[in-house]
């Protein structure tokens, strides 16, 4: 070793975590380095190419709220947008992006390259510390010498590929594993279990019969995720997604070939995430169910393969072949690239702080993958974290905490650190007590605070702080704007579809009635006013409305759970009962709380559970 490259911060890995820590540290005017693979473009999509989706949608407006990148990258390549739940509450109602996933990677390079952040490309074989820092070290003489360290390296820790009985060493298919790195993990804790994900094999477009599926448009009316972004004009040409469906000889396939799946002979030790199962999962888990959706995803607009989304899978690649062609649509099937799973080791987050910080090395920090959870939103939301911890610890300044009653991302990193980690981890609405309010629409809002105590004072924080002025603005005038019951404005309701009017009415009390959609209601009240107005602020303001009552009446029922704190509990009884579901069985059986406290501290167990728990006290 004879030289260094020396920077405040560097971020080892250019994944969804890598990227979003890069660009929350360079905001400090600090100097800033990602260290990467080669061959590996930054943002990379080693599986499903999309972004958002439910539970997760809200991570992104979260991230773009903050200042981060991942919303308008996924704006900048998305050729399809759904917003997913439509028919259920705002609350759960979230975004998702099908994405270009080679633009998506190209949008970053640029943005990156025109950024004082210095990108490394060099497998980093092993990292050291001493009293003066942190060393990656790559080479015999181009070495990188750090005070902060952000370790970002996804499914790369140890990776080993499985495809029927071929094994591999690698992170991804075609792309090298990351060394054990021992000098820094022989004193940090990772988990016993290794943790595997899986993804399908593309297929090639020729060889899809796109007539026997069912087409998804993109639609219109869902709202970009960038705030600089127009709230819904698109960057990229739309195209459709397809859905097809398994049937019984697809899973007659996979049933027969059990013993041959790495998953269920023993070849693959590694625990999957529960809420992405493999085919051969729903095959096995569900053996009454053989009709399974399989939605065909384009790649990207010039690119020759499709996604099939809910079947991913590790058995051998003639068994792939011969299943996929049983699906209406892909009888004629030509695979681009076949399935595979990746088992990895991940790093034990009970050793971590919230601000992602590990507890007993100072300045070394973990996002994404590595801490067990799966999904590139959750890589991102923990990036931004650390990123942005790790420039306020260079700075002298205040961590950076997001609570849990205010955010998704504050929910992902309690839970991670407080909860002893025994399968990947993954996002959704379920997780949150504070649900009604968390909500995609309202980010900005709930953000807000949070971003201002960075005292960055740039562009993302003028046009926060414009969007809340204006979002009071246009409350207040809900609140003011009153109908008297005269027969202009009894005619005006009838046109609208309003509802009577007997009293004199607020259109804030108008927007809460039930029979009515808030949004359109407002979007249509303000043009007939010729009031013109973005429609995110107007969907903000219309939900934020409308959802009032129900948020506090959530947080009463929060405050008397909270007051069941001591109560005692049969925790044996709640494992027959019908109103749980079989992950808080699996956990109450594994955890065996005697406190409903106990109990609500135990990760997944839903808010629904606890609610229905408590009534039983
Ligand atoms: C086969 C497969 C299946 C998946 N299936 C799913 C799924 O079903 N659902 C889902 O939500 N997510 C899935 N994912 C996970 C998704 O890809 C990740 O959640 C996401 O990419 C994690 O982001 P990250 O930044 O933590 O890691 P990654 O995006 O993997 O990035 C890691 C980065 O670290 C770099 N790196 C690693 N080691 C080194 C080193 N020694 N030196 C230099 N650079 C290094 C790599 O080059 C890469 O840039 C899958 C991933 C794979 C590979």
């Amino acid at each position: 070793m004879e030289q260094f490259k020396s920077f405040d911060i560097t971020i080892l890995g250019g994944g969804h975590a890598g990227l979003e820590a890069a660009w929350a540290a360079n905001q400090f005017n600090l100097s800033v380095a990602i260290v990467t693979m080669p061959g590996v473009g930054l943002g990379s999509a080693p599986c499903n190419p999309a972004v958002g989706g439910v539970g997760k949608g809200q991570v992104v407006r979260e991230i773009d709220a903050m200042g981060g990148l991942m919303g308008r990258l996924a704006d900048l390549a998305g050729i399809q947008y759904r917003t997913l739940n439509e028919s259920k509450g705002y609350a759960v109602q979230s975004t998702r992006v099908q994405i270009d996933k080679e633009k998506y990677s190209e949008f970053a390079e640029r943005i990156i390259e025109e950024s004082e952040i210095t990108v490394i490309r060099e497998k980093v074989l092993s990292v050291e510390k001493d009293p003066s820092g942190y060393f990656c070290l790559y080479g015999d003489k181009q070495n990188i010498k750090t005070s902060f360290l952000i370790v970002t390296t996804g499914t790369f820790l140890n990776g080993v590929l499985h495809t029927g009985e071929d094994i591999t060493d690698g992170g991804r298919v075609g792309i090298s594993q990351s060394p054990g790195m021992k000098e820094l993990f022989s004193n940090i804790k990772t988990l016993k279990k290794r943790f595997k994900t899986g993804t399908p094999p593309r297929i090639k477009r020729h060889s899809i019969d796109f007539s026997k599926m069912e087409a998804q448009p993109s639609d219109t009316g869902s709202l970009n995720f960038h705030y600089d972004h127009s709230a819904n004009s698109r960057n990229l040409k739309q195209v459709d997604c397809f859905l097809t469906r398994t049937n019984p000889k697809t899973l007659g396939i996979i049933r027969e070939n059990k013993e041959r799946s790495p998953i269920f002979n023993g070849q693959i030790q590694g625990v999957g995430p529960r809420y992405c199962p493999s085919i051969e999962d729903k095959a096995f888990r569900y053996e009454d169910r053989n009709v399974h959706h399989v939605f065909v995803e384009p790649e990207g607009l010039d690119i020759d393969s499709f996604y099939p989304n809910g079947i991913s899978t590790s058995l051998p690649k003639e068994i792939q072949l011969e299943f996929l062609r049983t699906i209406d649509g892909l009888e004629k099937a030509e695979i681009d690239v076949f399935g595979y799973a990746v088992e990895y080791d991940v790093v034990d987050t009970l050793n971590m702080k919230r601000t992602l910080e590990h507890d007993s090395f100072e300045g070394l920090y973990f996002a994404g993958q590595v801490c067990g959870t799966s999904g590139y939103e959750e890589a991102g939301g923990q990036g931004l974290i650390a990123g942005f911890n790790a420039a306020l610890k260079a700075k002298g300044k205040d961590p950076l905490i997001l609570p849990r009653e205010l955010s998704y991302i504050g929910v992902m990193i309690e839970d991670l650190v407080t909860n002893e980690r025994d399968e990947p981890y993954r996002l959704f609405t379920a997780r949150s007590e504070n649900r009604l309010y968390i909500r995609e629409d309202n980010s900005i809002e709930r953000l807000f605070n949070f971003r201002e105590s960075l005292e960055l004072n740039s562009e993302v924080d003028y046009h926060n702080r414009k969007f809340i002025e204006a979002k009071v603005a246009l409350e207040n005038l809900c609140d003011e704007t009153h109908y008297l019951p005269n027969r202009e404005n009894r005619e005006l309701f009838e046109n609208m579809g309003l509802g009577g009017l007997k009293e004199k009415t607020t259109l804030t009390e108008v927007l809460k009635r039930s029979h009515i959609d808030p949004i359109l209601t407002l979007k249509r009240i303000l043009a007939n006013s010729g009031i013109t107005a973005d429609d995110r602020l107007i969907r903000t303001v219309a939900i934020t409305i409308k959802y009032r009552g129900y948020i506090a009446r959530e947080e009463i029922e929060n405050a008397s759970l909270n007051k069941l704190e001591n109560k005692t509990l049969e925790w044996k009884s709640l494992l027959d009962n019908s109103n749980l579901s079989f992950e808080c069985k699996q956990r109450i059986s594994k955890i065996k709380p005697e406190t409903f406290g106990q109990l609500k501290r135990i990760e997944g167990i839903r808010p629904a559970t606890l609610a229905f728990v408590a009534s039983t006290l």
